[in-house]
């Protein structure tokens, strides 16, 4: 779990983040100008601000030059390189252009605060545990054989936890794009994973889409 600052004036856009991020276990607050943004970043302490270029009062580079120690991710609707380049130069950690899918935002997100140290190590659920730096699953203190797709798709799930993933996506993410097999081997995967966990409760189907972790947090 992660403190995460969101600084966006387009208030749809601001909610949606944050309640995706809230949903993969972050805690949120929500600044909609860029003055507020630096009230917060002065007087808070968080591990991340996601930070809209285009704000109303104070941009989102005058936000940062302000409040630089945070691990900045920038958004910008601007695709041009200048503007990526200043973002970075200036110290952001990474940039995302609108629209983009909340799962890259989650993916960003995620390896920031993994350079950053912020990054969960593990997730705990009931009587399991997993822990992402030895890549082992435990029910009740003991160790479950996983083959590396099985750990690799559970930590999938976990990492997007609430969030409805198609079985394309799952293939993707765990599978890599080359992969030759059928959306069936996501399938075989989540059931044995249901099975051998006992996750047939939290894993859920999603009708004719795919599969989702429902935790609740
Ligand atoms: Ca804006």
């Amino acid at each position: 779990m992660a403190e995460i600052l969101i600084v966006e004036d387009e208030f749809s856009i601001n909610e949606l983040i944050r309640r995706n991020l809230s949903l993969t276990g972050h805690r949120c607050t929500q600044a909609f100008d860029g003055i507020s943004a630096v009230t917060l970043l002065e007087n808070g302490s968080f591990d991340l601000v996601i930070l809209d270029i285009m704000l109303p009062k104070l941009d989102g580079y005058q936000v940062l030059e302000r409040a630089s120690k945070t691990p900045t991710i920038f958004l910008t609707a601007k695709s041009e390189l200048t503007d990526k380049l200043k973002g970075l130069a200036m110290g952001a950690d990474d940039y995302l252009t609108k629209p983009f899918q909340m799962l890259e935002l989650a993916a960003r997100v995620e390896a920031v605060l993994r350079r950053t140290k912020k990054a969960e190590t593990e997730f705990v659920l009931g009587d399991l545990k997993c822990d992402f730096e030895s890549r082992q699953v435990f029910r009740n203190g003991i160790a479950v054989e996983c083959t590396p797709k099985e750990y690799e798709l559970l930590e999938v799930l976990i990492r997007n936890r609430n969030i409805a993933l198609s079985r394309e996506k799952l293939l993707d993410m765990v599978w890599g794009y080359d992969f030759d097999g059928g959306t069936r081997t996501v399938d075989v995967h989540i059931q044995r994973l249901r099975h051998k966990l006992h996750l047939e409760n939290q894993i859920r189907t999603v009708y004719k889409l795919g599969y989702r972790l429902e935790v609740h947090e």
